[in-house]
């Protein structure tokens, strides 16, 4: 394989410019010539392309967000809008593809191959959803982001006596919440994969003070439900002052911490290595310490869970 591009599609996540950067490199030692695809699959379609040399990855590692940009784009969800893109890739000589994003990228990826496309994928969403990998490149500086309001909002919750309520990220999954809410030290953690009664979380919270608590932190998932609505329910029910604060996206950005910029590191390496090696509908995983390779219609279509000895553990250190 002589020529190969890389992309990044679908939500964005802090790390994806150390994967390309790592990509980049590792393919131009080996003699291959890279591109680097602006805007995801939209900028595939409309051929928007440019030629990757070392120094255009420089001064990016450390930065969140993607320089190549990404995108959504509901042509290329058509077989026309694929076909064009292939037609582009193929016009160019290009055999191959790194591409890095969530399941719907990793989806997309999977029917572009049909089309002669070789790819490898990598794991990129802050959501830790993505089934056959540990970790996914953008979940550990998203969760330190939560920690780091997480522990401010301590601060504050602990000279006024007040029950905080932090929404973070997380429609489908829990990982955020969980992760964020056990190294903060939250009281309840709620995640959309364990339904809740606000009856119970008000109780639960009234209980707490009399046992002394001074002050409670509840972690809440997006998709768990509004952190608004339930402050409002625990205020009108608990008579306990309770104040809410929804993270938003600056879940999604920052300074990639160290852990992500080695992981997307780590993952792009073997991701070139199997794609110059001829493998294709695979993603590189992170499993015990280890990169593996993932079959794509394994990882793909399926959330990965939360995982019950963090909630369980939560739960116990909580009390
Ligand atoms: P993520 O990759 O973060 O899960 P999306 O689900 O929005 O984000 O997917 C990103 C892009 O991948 C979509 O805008 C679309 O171009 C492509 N894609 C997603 N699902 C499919 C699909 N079923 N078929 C073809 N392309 C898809």
């Amino acid at each position: 394989m002589k020529k190969i591009a890389v992309i990044t599609s679908g939500g964005d996540s802090p790390g994806m410019n150390a994967a390309i950067r790592a990509a980049v490199r590792v393919a131009l030692a080996q003699g291959v010539e890279v591109w680097g695809i602006r805007n995801g699959y939209a900028g595939m379609i409309a051929d928007d392309m440019i030629r990757l040399d070392s120094r255009s990855v420089g001064d990016i590692i450390q930065k969140g967000g993607t320089f190549l940009g990404t995108a959504r784009s509901e042509e290329f969800k058509t077989l026309t809008g694929r076909q064009k893109a292939a037609e582009n890739l193929h016009s160019r000589g290009i055999e191959g593809l790194i591409v890095t994003g969530g399941d719907g990228s990793l989806t997309g990826a999977k029917l572009l191959s049909e089309l002669g496309i070789k790819f490898v994928g990598l794991p990129g969403t802050i959501d830790n959803d993505i089934w056959g990998t540990d970790f996914t490149i953008g979940f550990d500086t998203a969760v330190n982001t939560a920690l780091d309001a997480i522990n401010k909002l301590r601060d504050t919750a602990s000279s006024h006596g007040r029950v905080i309520l932090v929404e973070v990220m997380g429609r489908h999954c829990g990982w955020i919440a969980l992760t964020a809410g056990l190294a903060g030290g939250a009281e309840i953690i709620l995640v959309p994969e364990e339904p809740f009664n606000q009856e119970d979380i008000s109780k639960k919270l009234l209980e707490s003070r009399a046992k002394g608590k001074q002050y409670s932190i509840i972690v809440v998932a997006e998709g768990a439900g509004s952190a608004l609505e339930l402050g409002q329910y625990i205020r009108a029910n608990s008579g306990l002052e309770t104040r809410v604060s929804v993270l938003g996206h600056i879940q999604r950005g920052g300074a990639p911490t160290a852990f992500d910029r080695l992981l997307a590191s780590r993952l792009a390496e073997t991701a070139v290595r199997a794609l110059m090696a001829g493998k294709t509908d695979i993603m590189i995983g992170f499993r015990n310490n280890q990169c593996v390779e993932v079959p794509i219609a394994d990882a793909v279509g399926k959330k990965k869970e939360i995982d019950p000895e963090l909630y369980r553990l939560a739960d116990v250190l909580s009390k």
